[in-house]
């Protein structure tokens, strides 16, 4: 990266993460691609996050602020609500701590922005108070976050009553296809509630940014730009993956989870193009043993190679055996560098639980997806995967949100031998193709994030 000494700094952003893996690596992702364009960015985590994670080579600044559990997070809070209440209360009181800290700092660099994640939505009544540019940050797809804008305005009506859901911007949706947050009124109603306020004060924001890209998604991002001044920044994927600017962009580089890289590339090394079907639910997704077992048979019936990720949290679940009986078709490790995994031609399919950041990866890559979304906006990211992007097969589930194992083993057949899997490769390339053009030079991305750092140099 070309290295911009401190008073050539053309502007300061804070940029702040809600903490969990798949908000800090697109928040962090922009921040590499700001830090490129000239503008110095300090990324702000919490305490407790920032005691877990692995930092590998960053060149971002990384400074923290209190949620109000220090020493455990969310874990350590008596409920949900509970915490998002305190983080409000402490993280307000705490950014403007950090404020106050850097513009008294020698460093030369007062803050002039900050981009925060629209889960903090308190943070730009901080940004006002000190009268800095205020930039949202979503970090799910506008599709989504359209859904969630529509249920803040009361123009979605909940419970859902309708068989069919019609939303400006957006496909016919089935009530199945809406966030679990929103068909599922009871599951966690504290999440709800923070996605939809989300907009409680967007109107107020100068900017509002998308991590998703115009192609995948123009007539949902033509209707809210009606509304805001909204730009599309995505995919926040490591430049060398991409456009391969920026030369020491080739991880995100704060891991929660150490990875087992050798082991995951020796193993796909020996493995032929194409031929192993790569498993991941993610950081968070926690499945029910059934669910787990169901997976694993219908791994195993696919007659496929597997590389599975399997938290270490969620180890106890897998089958009895199952680990030595499948050792010379799979493999199973606890975290892995997906970047690289998706990327290595050994991969054919991806099964996956259809998080914004691990769906934004496979498009990117050109890697066909097998949709077994669990929660929160995974199931419209599934939808999209499907019947948008046409990028794959979502494996049904029965009537008690089971997908079972002869479902996944149909989907990786399907896809890995099937009509519709040589389709979806075609469409593949399509996307692959197009997530690089928008980052790179010129590109719809690219060209947005030079506007943002333009007038944030001249506001
Ligand atoms: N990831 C990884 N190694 C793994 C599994 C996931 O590096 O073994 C990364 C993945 O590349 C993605 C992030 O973790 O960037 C997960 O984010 P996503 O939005 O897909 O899901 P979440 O964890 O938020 O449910």
């Amino acid at each position: 990266m070309e290295k911009v000494t401190n008073n050539a700094y053309k502007a300061h952003c804070l940029v702040l993460s809600y903490p969990t893996q798949g908000h800090l690596n697109p928040m962090l992702e922009f921040s590499k691609r700001l830090e490129h364009k000239g503008v110095k960015v300090t990324l702000v985590t919490t305490r407790s996050m920032s005691k877990t994670i692995h930092k590998e080579a960053s060149s971002i600044a990384l400074e923290t602020i209190s949620d109000g559990f220090d020493e455990g997070g969310i874990a350590h809070a008596e409920s949900i609500q509970a915490y998002l209440e305190r983080f409000w209360q402490v993280g307000s009181q705490t950014l403007a701590e950090l404020l106050e800290k850097l513009s008294s700092s020698s460093s030369g660099n007062p803050v002039d922005c900050i981009v925060y994640d629209a889960f903090l939505p308190w943070a730009l009544d901080v940004a006002k108070k000190f009268g800095l540019v205020g930039a949202v940050f979503f970090t799910q797809s506008c599709a989504v976050d359209n859904i969630y804008y529509h249920v803040h305005k009361g123009l979605l009506k909940l419970p859902l009553s309708e068989p069919e859901i019609l939303l400006p911007g957006l496909p016919p949706l089935q009530p199945q296809d809406m966030p679990s947050l929103i068909y599922d009124l009871n599951t966690y109603p504290a999440f709800f509630d923070m996605l939809v306020s989300q907009f409680s004060n967007v109107d107020k924001a100068d900017w509002v940014l998308c991590n998703t890209l115009y192609e995948l998604e123009p007539e949902v991002v033509d209707w809210m730009t009606e509304i805001w001044p909204l730009r599309t920044i995505g995919p926040t994927i490591p430049s060398m993956y991409l456009d391969k600017r920026i030369e020491d962009d080739k991880d995100y580089g704060f891991c929660i989870f150490e990875p087992n890289s050798d082991t995951c590339m020796k193993w796909l090394n020996d493995h032929a193009k194409g031929s192993v079907i790569y498993v991941s639910f993610g950081s968070l997704a926690a499945l029910n043993a059934e669910q787990m077992e169901e997976l694993a048979w219908g791994l195993r019936m696919s007659n496929s190679y597997f590389l599975w990720v399997v938290r270490a949290s969620e180890e106890a679940k897998l089958p009895k055996n199952f680990v030595e009986e499948t050792s010379e078709k799979g493999l199973v490790v606890h975290w892995c560098p997906q970047l690289e995994v998706l990327t290595h031609e050994a991969v054919g399919c991806f099964v996956t639980h259809c998080g914004w950041n691990s769906t934004l990866e496979a498009l990117s890559f050109g890697v066909p997806m097998v949709a077994v979304p669990q929660w929160t906006d995974q199931p419209t990211n599934a939808k999209y995967i499907m019947d948008v992007w046409k990028m794959g097969l979502k494996a049904p589930a029965d009537e008690n949100g089971l997908v079972k194992r002869e479902a996944i083993e149909n989907c990786i057949k399907e896809i890995m031998e099937g009509e519709r899997g040589k389709e979806i490769v075609k469409n593949a390339y399509r996307w692959k193709t197009l997530a690089k053009e928008a980052v790179d030079q010129g590109g719809s991305s690219d060209k947005n994030i030079e506007e943002f750092v333009t007038k944030l140099v001249h506001s």
